[in-house]
Order: structure tokens, then C-alpha cells, then sequence
């Protein structure tokens, strides 16, 4: 269930039916200036919304004073242990504090973070670590982790709440994916406030994207999640952003810059699809139009299975095709193929249209018509799924029906209106 209270971090909006906000987190020592910088301009240029960094020292506070200033995006500041740090955050700027109420040292040093952060209009992020809750949820834990991470979190919140305070959004971090997909649905029907979602130390950029993709993917897949962070094992914070993007653009919850498409390759394959798929999407990270870009592996089955791209490829030994939107536009040398491709998304990008060579796309289209017949009797992978698609809508046709109409008392009456 979405979120039905709203925060604001610096300009963007958390909750409440705003766009999921895509977070992540330096990787510098923060009171390194120049290198703390530099990363969160990356990330930004990279499509971070909101940036974190830890505030784990006095010298952090310092360089955080002129962070929040040249930060092109908000930045929360992330807080264990020292409710000092807390408030001398608070103080220095920072968009939204994170604390954990349950490391912070006691209720009343979350009150003085709480009155210090409204006097301010500063949102606060309550985070609950399924490796730091509360000692009288220990036994709990051991039986129902997941019943044990949500009471923390409800009781936090209404800790907040007597506080009177509700400036707030609340996350709850667990390594282990199953329990984060049950904690997050059941604190989604306790509580109206935000909801940040990740999965603590996902692991390497390959293990870590398949698990924040599953178990973040399936709860924004069920509206659920306001903003999130990719948590990676690796120095490149931009590279979590990344992969945010493509789970939000892959539930389509958010449109940003071109999708890539390509055919899974089979034995048809007509060139080193590998590295020209590599270098589209490297080149496609410069564009900011949501067009969708399409790389056939062989032009065996035509276009059919790519005609909704925007642009697309198609190779032969000597030649390919460039296709737009189920239509040829020319033929080109092979080696050509990948720089005529961009030649026509510029154009695009530029006159925002689409212009038709008659005499090449004609051209074309014969081109891709004659290998579509020499190769007519191929089992491609995508005519094996086309058989399959009509042979399972045939079954479904012939099936048996649930009702036997001759016997059944109510036969060839269902469904009859009288006029
Ligand atoms: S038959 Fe299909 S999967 Fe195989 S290379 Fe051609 S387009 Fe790719």
C-alpha cells in the first residue's frame, strides 16, 4: 500500500504518491571535501535524487557544512550512536538526519534530535538493522525475525508520534530478502509515513542487483516503497544508482534516458554481439529521451519481435539493417551499423522526428524480406515461442469445458437475458 504521508528532503518529495526517489551513499571518508564531492557529482550526473553520507566524526560535520551547500541534490546525514552528531547535522544543514532510535542512547536523547529537527523543518529517517533491535525483541527474534523488525519499527514510530513529531520516513534493514518483503508489507498497512527500502549488504554488484531487484522489485511491484538504495559492495556509488534505475524503469515507475533490448543470441547469430551491445548501452548513457533501442542478434525472423522499438539493428555476414518502429529505414555495411544506428537516434534527439528515406527504407524492406524467406523453415527462438503461443491459445479453444453442457440442469441457459 503506498504511503499516504508525504516529506520533503531539500525539493524532492518522499511519499504520498511522489515518484520513487532513487538514494544512495558516498563511499568517501565525508571529511575528505574534494573526493566526497566528486562522488556525489557523479552520482548525481547518474540519476541520485537524494545522497547520504556518514557523519561519524566531528571533522564530518565540518565538510558537511559545505557539502549541503555544494551538493547539486539533498543530502541526509547518516547517524549511529552519537545524538551530538545528530544535532550538530542538523545544525551544519543537512536535508534529513538518519538515526536509529534504538543506538541512539535512549528516548530522550530521540527527543532533543526530534525538537531540535522540527524547529528546523528538517525530515528525519527512523532506521531499524534487524542486527540492532531492541533486547526485549530478542526472544521474538529468534522465532518471527520478521514480527520482531516491525514491532521495532512500530514502536519507534510511535515513539516519534508522542514526541509529536512526524516529519519522517522509516526504513527496515535486513540481509535477508524474504523477511525485508514481509516486514516492509506488514509496516505498509501499520503506518502512513514513507517507506525506504533496500537490502542491507546486498554483495557484489551481480548477487547484490539480483537481490535488491527481487526483493525490492517485488515490493514496489505492489506499490509499496517510497525511495530506494542499492546497497553494492563496491567503490562506485554511481553504479547503485544505476541499478535503481533499471528495476524502477523495468516496473515502469519511472522514465529515464533510453532502454536497451537485445535478443538472447542463438547459433543464427550474425556478429560480435557481446561488444556491440556493450558499446550501445555505454553510448546510450549520454541521451536523455526514453526511446527504446532494439539489437536483433540475425535478421532471420525480420522484426517483428522488436517492431515496438524505437530504433533497432539487425546484422547479416555483410550487412544489416536499421529499423524503425516495424519499419525498415536503410541497409548499411556491417561495421557501419552501430554509428548509422546513433546517426539516426541523433537526428531524433535533435528534431524529435523521424525521417523516412522511401527509395532505402524500399530497400530494406526487400533486404529483410528475402533473408525472412530463405530462412523461412529456421526453428528460431522466437518462432519456437510464437508456435508455443499458438498452440497454447488452440489447447485453450479446444479445452474441455468446466460445465457439461448435455448433462448440467442449467445447459444452454447460462449467460441467457431475456430481452
Ligand atoms: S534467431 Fe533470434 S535469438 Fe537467434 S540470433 Fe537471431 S534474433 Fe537473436
Amino acid at each position: 500500500m503506498a504511503s499516504k504521508k508525504q516529506i520533503h528532503v531539500g525539493p524532492v518529495a518522499v511519499g504520498g504518491g511522489a515518484p520513487v526517489a532513487v538514494q544512495t551513499m558516498t563511499k568517501t571518508e565525508t571529511a575528505n571535501l574534494s573526493e566526497t564531492m566528486a562522488q556525489i557529482n557523479r552520482v548525481a550526473e547518474a540519476g541520485a535524487d537524494i545522497v547520504r553520507v556518514a557523519v561519524p566524526r566531528d571533522e564530518d560535520v565540518e565538510a558537511l557544512k559545505t557539502i549541503v551547500v555544494q551538493s547539486p541534490i539533498p543530502v541526509i546525514a547518516d547517524i549511529h550512536f552519537n545524538h551530538t552528531l545528530a544535532l550538530k547535522s542538523l545544525d551544519a544543514g543537512a536535508h534529513c538526519v538518519r538515526i536509529n532510535p534504538g543506538n541512539i542512547g535512549g528516548p530522550d536523547k530521540v527527543a532533543e534530535v526530534a525538537a531540535r529537527a522540527k524547529e528546523l523543518g528538517t525530515p528525519l529517517r527512523i532506521g531499524v538493522n534487524s542486527g540492532s533491535l531492541p533486547k526485549h525483541l530478542h526472544e521474538i527474534e529468534k522465532t518471527d525475525p520478521v514480527a520482531a523488525l516491525v514491532g521495532a519499527a512500530a514502536e519507534f514510530v510511535e515513539l516519534m508520534e508522542r514526541l509529536d513529531f512526524e516529519d519522517f520516513k522509516v526504513s527496515m534493514k535486513s540481509t535477508n530478502v524474504p523477511n525485508t518483503i514481509a516486514a516492509n508489507r506488514m509496516l505498509s498497512t501499520k503506518v502512513p509515513y514513507p517507506l525506504h527500502l533496500g537490502i542491507t549488504e546486498a554483495g557484489t554488484k551481480w548477487s547484490g542487483s539480483i537481490k535488491s531487484a527481487v526483493g525490492l522489485g517485488t515490493l514496489l511491484a505492489d506499490d509499496i516503497g517510497d525511495t530506494i538504495r542499492i546497497s553494492l559492495s563496491t567503490f562506485h556509488a554511481e553504479e547503485e544508482v544505476k541499478v535503481a534505475w533499471e528495476i524502477l524503469k523495468a516496473l515502469k515507475l519511472r522514465e529515464r534516458g533510453p532502454v536497451l533490448i537485445a535478443c538472447p543470441t542463438c547459433g543464427r547469430l550474425q556478429f560480435d554481439m557481446d561488444s556491440v551491445v556493450a558499446e550501445i548501452e555505454q553510448r546510450l548513457e549520454a541521451y536523455a529521451d526514453p526511446i527504446e533501442v532494439a539489437v536483433l542478434g540475425c535478421a532471420v525472423n525480420g522484426i517483428g519481435e522488436a517492431s515496438h522499438a524505437d530504433f533497432g539493428i539487425t546484422g547479416a555476414k555483410n550487412e544489416g539493417l536499421i529499423f524503425s518502429r516495424g519499419k525498415a529505414l536503410r541497409k548499411v555495411p556491417q561495421d557501419q551499423l552501430v554509428d548509422e544506428l546513433f546517426v539516426e537516434i541523433d537526428r531524433y534527439a535533435t528534431a524529435k522526428r523521424i525521417d523516412v528515406d522511401d527509395a532505402a527504407a524500399a530497400e530494406g524492406s526487400k533486404w529483410l524480406a528475402q533473408i525472412e524467406a530463405e530462412n523461412a523453415g529456421d526453428l528460431t527462438p522466437e518462432r519456437l515461442a510464437a508456435m508455443e503461443r499458438e498452440r497454447a491459445a488452440e489447447e485453450a479453444e479446444a479445452a474441455e469445458p468446466l460445465v457439461d453442457e448435455q448433462s448440467s440442469p442449467t445447459g444452454g441457459r447460462r449467460f441467457t437475458r431475456s430481452s
